[in-house]
């Protein structure tokens, strides 16, 4: 492995198991949901603009409040499965 190889692996961990979870706050009532995606059977395989393969999951989350506020999320894994991009819309990612 050489110097970059190392570095691209400290800047991108392997996924550590078949579940990529993460945490949403909804805008409109505060409500902090956790969700988990598949990262094995989720995602579906898409290709860009310059033909490179990607795999696009997206979820949509509702409360269990009286909120019914959705909250869509969208992540892009590259080919070893790791998250490379993430859109959400009616929230926000909570670290
Ligand atoms: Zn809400």
């Amino acid at each position: 492995m050489n110097f970059f190889q190392k570095l691209a692996r400290a800047f991108a961990p392997a996924p550590k198991g078949r579940f990529y979870n993460f945490s949403v706050r909804c805008k409109r009532c505060g409500e902090v949901i956790h969700g988990q995606v598949d990262i094995y059977n989720d995602p579906s395989l898409e290709y860009d603009a310059n033909d490179q393969p990607f795999y696009l999951c997206r979820k949509v989350l509702i409360g269990s409040g009286r909120c019914f506020q959705p909250i869509e999320v969208v992540f892009k894994f590259d080919e070893p499965r790791r998250v490379i991009d993430r859109q959400i819309s009616g929230g926000e990612f909570v670290e």
